[in-house]
């Protein structure tokens, strides 16, 4: 399957051109239109597989079937990340794929960067969110942001989560979820604490692997 195949928005479909992804990978191909289509999703692959698009791509054409942000509300896309690094990358994606996107706001939240900041763009109204569990449920106790409005939530790297003693913010998040939300969770091992998660918060989901 192409990328014209998967009936994205124009715009978005014009910001895969511009970003020269000419074909989608493997897991992209897989994931997309199980991801488009509104379904769950439990994919095995690595980094460098090509799953950052898989997983935003989608994200953006969910976001831009909702209605614009209003001051105030917290987003509709949750992307959760083991570290800052990864975060940055995923931002980074977000950002290219989103370039013809005036209205569309996505916000940055790790942890060793100005909390204050965070707070401020915030609550001034998100679409998406990408953050470390850790200094997300920071704001989250804070009142800065709330889960709401949440329908597509992304788990990247969740092994990895799990190893730096992540579950627990993890498991907070995908409990106050409201009920009609999307998971797509992507893991690069399946142990069983992964199998156990995915049991618990996935609905039904479509399997991917490459
Ligand atoms: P990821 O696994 O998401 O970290 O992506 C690995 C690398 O592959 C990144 O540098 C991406 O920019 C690149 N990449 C992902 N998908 C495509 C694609 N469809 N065409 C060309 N490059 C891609």
């Amino acid at each position: 399957e192409s990328f014209t195949d998967m009936c994205l928005h124009p715009s978005l479909m014009k910001d895969i051109v511009f970003h020269e992804y000419t074909a989608p990978t493997s897991i992209q191909a897989q994931a997309m239109p199980v991801a488009l289509g509104g379904r769950d999703l439990l994919g095995c692959a690595e980094t460098g597989s090509g799953k950052t698009a898989a997983f935003t791509i989608p994200m953006i054409q969910h976001c831009l079937a909702q209605p614009p942000v209003q001051r105030g509300d917290g987003p509709l896309a949750l992307v959760l990340a083991p570290t800052r690094e990864l975060a940055q990358q995923i931002e980074k994606e977000v950002k290219a794929f989103s370039r013809s996107q005036e209205s569309l706001k996505t916000a940055i939240v790790v942890g060793g960067t100005n909390i204050a900041e965070q707070r401020s763009e915030l609550k001034a109204g998100v679409d998406i969110v990408v953050a470390t569990p850790g200094r997300f449920i920071d704001h989250l106790q804070q009142g800065n942001t709330f889960l709401s409005r949440v329908s597509y939530v992304v788990l990247d790297e969740a092994d990895r989560m799990l190893d730096m003693g992540f579950e627990p913010q993890i498991r907070e998040v995908m409990r106050n979820l409201p009920d009609k939300h999307q998971t797509l969770l992507f893991s690069a091992t399946m142990p069983v604490e992964i199998e156990a998660l995915a049991q618990e918060y996935l609905t039904n989901p479509v399997q991917v692997k490459v």
